[in-house]
């Protein structure tokens, strides 16, 4: 039987593939690779990883080319997967790649859900697997660091500390078990523990480079260094960022800090009880937050996404989006209300009860109530799929996660939430929201839950993340992060400049284009 490849399917699926990014794929994708050369890429590929390690009929293809987001899975599918299991296989499939055009996509494990899953920007693409990578080396429980390549998951970093006697705390994100601390952190991801920032407690990067360059950040240069994982900065430029939500390199090992169990913590749940209590809750959170009272980032839900395992079809029958008023009902009656926050407190005994006691007062006199010692797993450091329960509500898994940052100022958050709302009523989606507090900003991590059975929603949630990217980027609000097929959206409210420095970038560490072409809306051209 003959083998479909990925010039097969698009030679159908072009028509239909209306996309900025299908159009900018057109005028960008390196040399407009030939049916010859890609075939050559994937039989040179096979004799180098092996027949096992490359993926490219469509059908064997097509869980790569799925994703919760709202496309044809034409408009982001890669042309092909290639598992790799050690830097030597990276760089020789890099040279394969440079021979011929053909432009790679890494990831780690490849989950990021809502935000692509192991879908590409730019269709064509091919997929760098690097989930076979995944030692972990380089403990150092002294220092409390740790040295991750992109396939050790956090159930695997987890079990490793645990066999090893250490006993260190995880900072996982959301779908936390299965997911990778290195690909969480390029994307810059977040969890619920004192090292909730996870670009900010990574430290020294091993990266490879479009030329097969094995590039170390920080002190990881020095012959016999001594400090990679121990200082973050290193000498003259500081590169690690601009190798996060970039397309600049592929990064082949990475530096953890791991937080030392506290002796004590204690978490609790502050409600309030009205819509309108937003920006008194977040006037009251940040300064325990700036000062270091409240430990953690926490999070601040609405009722609705509190009501999300409830399933949307036992509060609501009607038309549109659900009204506010239904879920602050159901959630007042259980004893919640329009918003909650869960938070926690870290140190010793005498630490968290005095913190606690201020907090609580804080709280009380904001008007929230505040619930005691919430059984709230991330906070206690145990895996979780919690956030899983998203899926409850329309039994479904369409989900965008449109996550806009404000000033963590009551008015600012207050105004992304009327706006938010405005945009998501028009297009009939239901309005959700977890909020990270940081300190002096929130992510505003909203949700847009859709069914992806049905077309016309499909749409309607596509449009609605495209106005909200819009609307927000025109009142001064920025993005914290995106999925495919939304990125040169959101790059375009960045500023020409911004864009222009990225490209000016790319263009000297991969002047082929053959890294992630797309990736945050940044390719050579
Ligand atoms: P996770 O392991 O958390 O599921 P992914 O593997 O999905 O994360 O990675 C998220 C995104 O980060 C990818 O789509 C890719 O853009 C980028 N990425 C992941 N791993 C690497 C890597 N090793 N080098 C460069 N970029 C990467």
């Amino acid at each position: 039987m003959e083998r479909r490849d990925f010039f097969t399917v698009m030679a159908g699926a072009a028509a239909s593939i209306s996309t900025m990014q299908a159009e900018a794929a057109a005028a960008c994708l390196p040399g407009n690779v030939t049916r010859a050369q890609f075939r050559r890429f994937i039989t040179d590929s096979a004799n180098l990883l092996g027949s096992d390690h490359v993926v490219s009929d469509v059908d064997s293809l097509r869980p790569y080319a799925r994703s919760m987001l709202p496309f044809e899975e034409a408009a982001h599918s890669p042309a092909a997967v290639l598992s790799v299991s050690s830097v030597d296989e990276v760089r020789s499939v890099l040279a394969l790649a440079r021979r011929s055009g053909v432009p790679l996509w890494p990831t780690s494990t490849g989950r990021n859900m809502g935000y692509g899953s192991m879908t590409v920007a730019d269709p064509g693409t091919v997929v760098l697997d690097m989930r076979r990578m995944n030692r972990i080396s380089d403990m150092d429980p002294v220092l409390g660091t740790v040295v991750v390549e992109p396939g050790v998951t956090y159930k695997q970093l987890q079990d490793f500390l645990k066999a090893e006697g250490h006993d260190f705390w995880l900072d996982f994100p959301g779908p936390g078990p299965i997911v990778s601390p290195l690909g969480n952190t390029l994307e810059r991801g977040e969890g619920q523990t004192p090292y909730f920032d996870h670009f900010a407690h990574s430290v020294g990067y091993e990266v490879m480079l479009a030329d097969g360059t094995l590039l170390r950040t920080g002190f990881g240069g020095i012959e016999n260094t001594t400090s990679w994982q121990a200082f973050k900065y290193g000498y003259g430029p500081t590169l690690d960022g601009i190798f996060t939500q970039s397309n600049f390199g592929i990064v082949t090992r990475m530096g953890i800090e791991l937080m030392p169990a506290p002796e004590a913590h204690r978490t609790g749940m502050a409600v309030w009880a009205n819509e309108e209590d937003i920006a008194k809750a977040i006037d009251t959170i940040r300064p325990l937050r700036i000062d270091g009272t409240i430990g953690n980032s926490g999070t601040v839900g609405n009722s609705t996404i509190i009501a999300s395992g409830v399933g949307r079809a036992n509060l609501y029958t009607g038309e549109g989006a659900i009204p506010q008023d239904v879920t602050i009902k159901w959630a007042q009656d259980i004893g919640l209300g329009a918003w909650i926050y869960m938070f926690s407190v870290y140190g010793r005994q005498e630490k968290v009860d005095s913190d606690w006691a201020h907090i609580v007062s804080r709280f009380e006199a904001s008007g929230a109530k505040v619930l005691a010692d919430i059984d709230d797993p991330a906070a206690y450091n145990q895996l979780t799929l919690k956030s899983f329960e998203l899926f409850k509500w329309k039994r479904s898994r369409g989900l965008i996660w449109f996550s806009p940052v404000a000033p963590a100022r009551g008015e600012d958050v207050a105004r992304q939430m009327t706006l938010a709302k405005e945009v998501m009523s028009r297009y009939g989606m239901d309005f959700m929201t977890g909020m990270t507090v940081t300190g002096r900003s929130t992510l505003n991590v909203m949700p847009i839950v859709y069914n992806k059975e049905d077309e016309d929603e499909t749409r309607r949630a596509r449009e609605c993340m495209n106005a909200l990217i819009d609307a927000f980027g025109e009142a001064g609000y920025g993005i914290y992060r995106t999925g495919v097929g939304f990125m040169d959206r959101v790059a375009s409210h960045h500023g020409a400049v911004n864009l222009d420095v990225n490209q000016r970038l790319k263009r000297a560490l991969d002047p082929d284009g053959i890294l992630a072409p797309g990736k945050s809306g940044i390719r050579t051209c």
